[in-house]
């Protein structure tokens, strides 16, 4: 039986079926096929792009409620081309470890924009290899010296959406270019950008609709940190000096204990929360910052 969503989305019966066995498999410890209605489609092909995200949708409602691990299992299973995105930053080790446990051919992005902490540079060094990782550096086109020479010294103080822009959003458009879809760690208590991200969904990036997929979005702080102290695995090692969330130095300040712990992120800047890899490619959601005054 055909309903109205399905005419729209042109996902049928036996697509959803299909969906539904890969999640029971998934639940049931089983790796799902590499499913090509899963493969990045064109924006511009109407149909297929509503397809892709009729799936994402209905692979979505299914996983909603499901363990991490099964969510992560079933897109790295399914997605033909599935990668990871890490920061590695203060609670990346779950996501990672994760990965390590259901899916440790996958690769993993990282977003190398010259403006790391030594800490962090050391805490990625040594969490890949103790949980066998393999690890993408995804460079940004200019070395921090050429931006600086042509865009001027510490744009991050006057222009961090640019800044962002060139070290990560475009570096990482480019880089999922070879993939079909990819996991992240974000979290809906994150911050209020984040409140409604779906465990899966077929997202727009680059001309192309790729599933993206947020294993952990229904985590609590809480969860996070019994997961961490479940498994005895570290934590970024500036979380302990008051970063309780850590990206790039020139954007990353100490916060007080108890303060909202992305408080500390382009904290110089009114608006600013999201370095823009989060953020829908429509333009409409990606805001311009304000430069302190
Ligand atoms: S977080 Fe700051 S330094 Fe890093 S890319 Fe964005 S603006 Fe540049």
């Amino acid at each position: 039986m055909h309903d109205l969503a399905s005419d729209i989305n042109g996902v049928s019966d036996a697509d959803r079926d299909a969906v539904a066995t890969s999640v029971a498999g998934t639940l049931d410890g089983h790796s799902p096929q590499s499913d090509d209605r899963f493969r990045a489609v064109p924006e511009d092909f109407s149909e297929e792009s509503a397809f892709m995200r009729g799936l994402a949708d209905e692979a979505a409602s299914m996983l909603e409620d499901k363990p991490a691990s099964s969510i992560l299992r079933w897109a790295a299973g399914v997605v033909p081309r599935f990668s990871v995105t890490s920061s590695f930053g203060a609670d990346s080790a779950v996501l990672l470890h994760l990965v390590s446990e259901v899916a440790p051919e996958v690769p993993v992005l990282f977003l190398e924009t010259g403006f790391h902490f030594d800490e962090t540079l050391t805490f990625r060094r040594d969490l890949a290899h103790d949980l066998g990782l393999t690890v993408l550096d995804v460079q940004p086109d200019l070395s921090v010296a050429q931006q600086a020479r042509r865009h001027g010294a510490e744009l991050y103080r006057r222009d961090p959406d640019a800044c962002c822009a060139m070290r990560k959003t475009i570096p990482l458009r480019r880089a999922l270019a070879n993939f079909d879809g990819w996991a992240t760690g974000v979290r809906r208590a994150q911050t209020p950008e984040r409140a409604a991200t779906p465990v899966v969904e077929a997202r727009p990036h680059a001309g192309r609709y790729l599933v993206k997929v947020a294993p952990l979005a229904r985590w609590t702080e809480a969860d996070v940190e019994d997961y961490l102290d479940a498994h005895d695995l570290p934590r970024h090692p500036l979380v302990d000096q008051g970063y309780p969330s850590i990206g790039c130095w020139p954007c990353t300040k100490q916060v007080a204990p108890g303060a909202d712990p992305r408080a500390g992120r382009w904290s110089e800047f009114d608006g600013k929360t999201e370095c823009g890899i989060h953020l829908a490619d429509d333009g409409a959601t990606v805001r311009r910052t304000t430069t302190p005054g």
